[in-house]
């Protein structure tokens, strides 16, 4: 298979599709891969890096896309690049369709074989190609909250792990799903004081088996929630609930009981926010303040961590690359329904149920 890397247009991107180290395995499986120049240099991945794994470097996009068959991004393709697809192609990608259906109709107009990575499954019924960048945003929003606690920041001006004779920060966690647990791991190992909160009995006994005594769990209740915030000094916001917008945990008025310098991270607003106060923000311009109480909510955390990011991206893609491009496409997904649940659009019409349900399209 003839695979192709273009570098990411998408402004303030600066992950790539393959790693050298990935085109090193696919190389070696018998593969041809075309990356455009400079696709890694963000992060740091030179040609010659790609060259020594075995890669060609072309010129442009439009070079990957006429010498490729497989094109592997990371973010949904821009109308540049929509513009090269053709129906022989396979985009394996994020592609983030059920809001956007400029390019939903721009890929079904392609004929080209769209496979979303956000919709891949795994046996647990989970999103496996979701799932590191839940770990990417929940480990962030550590640092980040406890960088904004910070006096010179705007914060109260405390250290998330105190000092002996100094009682630690107290954080709460909305939600113990992936980006939970990974933002406990990191709260815990600061030595903060940290309480996980979620709707989900099993998850919590999960939680409590994990890190035994070195967190507490709480049922989300209204009630409950509304203490925490009142004696946090640090919320993260990681609810999920697949499909729809994310419930408003912490409203208004439960804010103006936070102490002055507190800090919100709303890993959530993805999914339109768990606090009713959050607003997407950018890396450029991350925070805003009501009442007092700091709100971080970028939409794509793991962009500012992108070297990590795209490594960990490229664990999970590439067992899927390799099938598309040991078996092709339609082989591909015919041995593997999780793969199979991938598919977004093929052949000029919409193939996922909820895609296309939301898009007023028909399936
Ligand atoms: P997950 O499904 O693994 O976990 C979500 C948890 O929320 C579950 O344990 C669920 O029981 C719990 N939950 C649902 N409703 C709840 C409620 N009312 N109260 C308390 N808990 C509730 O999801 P995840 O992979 O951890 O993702 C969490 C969020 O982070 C998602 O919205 C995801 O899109 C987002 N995310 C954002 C970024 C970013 O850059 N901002 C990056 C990655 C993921």
């Amino acid at each position: 298979m003839r695979i192709g890397v273009p570098r990411e247009i998408k402004n303030h991107e600066y992950r790539v599709g393959l790693t050298p180290a990935s085109v090193a395995d696919l190389v070696a499986a018998g593969h041809t891969v075309i990356v455009q120049t400079g696709a890694g240099l963000g992060i740091d991945f030179e040609d010659q890096d790609y060259r020594d794994a075995g890669a060609s470097i072309v010129a442009d996009a439009a070079a990957v896309f006429a010498g490729a068959d497989l094109i592997v991004k990371v973010k949904e393709p821009q109308p540049s690049e929509i513009a090269l697809l053709e129906p022989r192609h396979t985009l394996f990608t994020y592609l983030h369709l059920a809001a956007d259906k400029p390019q939903a109709e721009g890929l079904m107009a392609s004929g080209a074989t769209c496979i979303a990575y956000e919709t891949v499954t795994s046996r647990s019924g989970a999103l496996p190609l979701l799932k590191p960048m839940s770990e990417v945003a929940g480990r962030m929003s550590i640092q980040v909250g406890a960088h904004y606690l910070e006096k010179e920041q705007g914060g109260r001006g405390v250290l998330l792990g105190g000092v002996p004779g100094v009682a630690p920060a107290r954080v709460a966690i909305l939600g113990g799903g992936v980006a939970g647990i990974n933002a406990a791991q990191m709260a815990v190992g600061q030595r903060a004081d940290v309480t996980i909160y979620d709707i989900n009995n099993d998850r919590l006994a999960e939680l409590d088996m994990h890190f035994g005594s070195q967190i507490k769990t709480a049922y989300a209740s209204k009630a409950a929630i509304a203490a925490a915030v009142a004696r946090a000094h640090l919320v993260i916001g990681a609810v999920l609930v697949p499909g729809a917008a994310a419930p408003k945990l912490v409203t208004r008025d439960m804010l103006k009981t936070m102490k002055r310098g507190s800090v919100l991270v709303d890993i959530a607003i993805d999914q339109g926010g768990c606090f009713e106060t959050s607003h997407p923000t950018t890396h450029d311009d991350p925070v805003f303040e009501v009442d007092g109480v700091i709100h971080y909510c970028v939409a794509n955390m793991p962009g500012a961590v992108a070297r990590t990011s795209a490594f960990a991206l490229n664990n999970a893609t590439l067992p899927f690359v390799q099938k598309l491009a040991d078996l092709g496409a339609e082989a591909a997904m015919a041995a593997d329904p999780h793969l199979a649940a991938g598919l977004n659009v093929s052949g000029g019409h919409v193939r996922h149920k909820a895609v296309a349900e939301a898009l007023n399209l028909p399936f």
